[in-house]
């Protein structure tokens, strides 16, 4: 691979690392030539840290490293991007990403976006989302109807705290469902926006 270290006086480039499931971009770095090589003999990222003054591969008093699973280089040869898998969070902050994520709609979207850190994070196999979503969407779609069903029940009774603790695994449950289908609750909400003015009612 062929980078142009010497572009800037420093000998530093700059490197994008996404999660190399989802593509987000977990965080910025910079590499030296002596950094980049590490990088590649020790499989995990290793930046030159500015602040340091000295390598630094990402995790080393954390644990959360990020293993390479790709490199790749632009156009003109002076910026990395590495797709990684991130063992926990990759921000010092203790969030997935050092980007503040855009999902600013509210909780139940802070939800789904977990929900969808524990699905592309392949090694959390102690998450129950994780393990319910591998289950396929079968069963997905069954756990979905049966806390429909449990609502009902409670919708009939009187016991108020049972009823919202339905309604939250119903919540949960049709989120699940909505990713497996590769849909998003933003899809939901745009169908439900579109029938705003309609006369169209749910059957
Ligand atoms: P770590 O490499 O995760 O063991 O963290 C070691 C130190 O590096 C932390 O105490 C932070 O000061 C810094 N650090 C860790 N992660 C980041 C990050 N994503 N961006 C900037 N600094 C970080
Ligand atoms: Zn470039
Ligand atoms: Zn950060
Ligand atoms: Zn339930």
């Amino acid at each position: 691979m062929n980078i142009d270290f010497n572009k800037s006086n420093d000998g530093l480039v700059p490197v994008i690392i996404q999660n190399y499931l989802n593509n987000k971009v977990l965080m910025l770095g910079y590499m030296n030539e002596e950094a980049f090589n590490k990088t590649q003999e020790i499989g995990k990222v290793t930046f030159y840290s500015r602040s340091k003054n000295r390598l630094w591969t990402k995790g080393e008093e954390s644990g959360n490293f990020l293993e390479v699973k790709s490199i790749a280089v632009d156009c003109d040869n002076d910026t990395v991007l590495i797709k990684a898998k991130p063992f926990g969070p990759t921000c010092h902050t203790g969030s997935t990403t050092c980007f503040k994520e855009e999902t600013n709609h509210g909780f139940v979207y802070e939800l789904e976006q977990t929900i969808n850190d524990r699905i592309d994070c392949d090694n959390d196999t102690d998450s129950y989302t994780n393990r319910l979503f591998k289950r396929g969407i079968n069963k997905v779609a069954q756990k979905v109807g049966e806390e429909a069903v449990e609502l009902v029940i409670e919708a009939k009774d009187n016991n108020d705290d049972l009823f919202i603790n339905e309604a939250a695994d119903l919540m949960y449950h049709y989120l699940i469902l909505l990713k497996a289908k590769g849909f998003k609750l933003e899809d939901v909400e745009n169908v439900l926006k579109s029938r705003k003015n309609g006369p169209r009612r749910p059957e």
